[in-house]
């Protein structure tokens, strides 16, 4: 008999990957790259580096717990209130703050197939119910997800654009799917990879929060901001929504170092141009080679490609592995045969698809 609530001894745990250092000790290797994460080659611009240095030397002292400075930062940037900003330990703090505020035993939330793996484990940690829309073309159904809304949904998740397939939805199709939402229903939209979308009809849901008071939009400086290590992500809603999140936040829950980087980062556009122009280029480079070695993929609008090995992608991960080439096989998320390949400098680009064709090869 499990000591833990039913719905924890049910629950499929994240599998975080293992980081280069653990790797390359199991495997005896040494020189590897990781390009698994979806993180930004280029990590931190100048500026949030030297607002780093500077935050280094007041290490003694607590955080700003309400994350002042911070959410006047992100208000002025997005042109809302402070009271509209809810900040979190990465995006996914602000995603089980979600969960715990709004799901419970009995109620359900609305996710799709090949969503990103934190929506289930929010909604299991907390007792509710994960229903799931199957996708079409490897990319949200609004209809199927619309389906699935019952009145005892609280919360439906979609990440825009998604991982790990990088599909993403225009702006008119989910204005709509929200308008058409019970009251009674949040709407998590995720904006984690926006940064690096440039279609022209694809959405900043941002600028819907005024309209919808059951909208909450979530960004995270992990990805174009380059600050995946310092955890620092947040939510814009109604101030109502925030208010009722910001009752269970922990109060030091994002620190220091993190909220100081974070308004630096924001201030220095010039590196998110030049985050977002390699992961345009490098993008070109895998594309172009996968569509040399006769390789289906998914085409992406994020930092991120998923490809069609055409085969049972384990042991070809395998294989990369041990010539020291960290990705992410995609089988937890019912996709055996894909592999999904963070964008990465040009140099490890390269390296990636010269191991990757010796492998298929052998
Ligand atoms: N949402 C999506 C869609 C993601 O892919 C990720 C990172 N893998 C996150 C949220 C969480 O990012 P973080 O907690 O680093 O902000």
């Amino acid at each position: 008999q499990s000591l833990a609530a039913p719905w924890i001894a049910g629950l499929t745990p994240y599998v975080p990957g293992k980081p280069i250092s653990e790797l390359e000790r199991e495997l005896g290797i040494s020189d590897s790259i990781k390009l698994a994460s979806n993180e930004n080659p280029l990590g931190p611009g100048v500026r949030a580096r030297a607002a780093i240095e500077t935050a280094l030397a007041e290490l003694g002292r607590y955080p700003d717990g309400g994350g002042f400075a911070l959410r006047r930062a992100l208000a002025e940037h997005h042109g809302l209130s402070p009271a509209a900003v809810t900040i979190g330990n990465g995006s996914n703090d602000v995603l089980d703050l979600i969960a715990r505020v709004f799901l419970q035993p009995g109620a359900e939330s609305v996710f799709s197939e090949y969503a990103f793996a934190v929506y289930s484990i929010a909604t299991q940690s907390v007792g509710a119910k994960a229903r799931v829309a199957r996708a079409r073309d490897y990319g949200h159904d609004l209809e199927a997800m619309a389906r699935l809304v019952t009145d005892r949904t609280r919360v439906v998740w979609i990440a825009n654009p998604n991982n790990p397939t990088g599909t993403w939805l225009a702006a008119a199709p989910l204005k709509s799917f929200i308008g058409a939402l019970p009251k009674t229903c949040l709407v998590v939209v995720d904006e984690a990879y926006t940064e690096y979308v440039s279609e022209p009809d694809f959405p900043d849901a941002t600028h819907w929060i005024e309209t919808f008071p059951n909208l909450i939009v979530t960004r995270t400086f992990s990805k174009a901001y380059g600050l995946a290590a310092l955890r620092v992500g947040y939510a814009l809603s109604d101030p109502r929504i925030a208010e009722l999140l910001n009752r269970v936040r922990q109060p030091f829950n994002v620190n220091a170092l993190a909220q100081a980087a974070a308004i630096a980062a924001i201030n220095d556009p010039e590196h998110i141009r030049a985050s977002v122009e390699l992961n345009r280029a490098g993008m070109k480079q895998l594309t172009t080679a996968f569509e040399r070695l006769g390789l289906a993929y998914i085409p992406s609008v994020g930092n991120f490609v998923t490809v069609d090995c055409g085969r049972p992608a384990t042991p070809i991960n395998e294989a990369l592995l041990k010539r020291g080439v960290i990705v992410r096989p995609l089988g937890n998320y019912g996709m055996p045969n894909h592999l999904r390949i963070s964008i990465g400098l040009e140099s490890e680009n390269a390296r990636f698809i010269a191991a990757f064709e010796d492998v298929l090869a052998s």
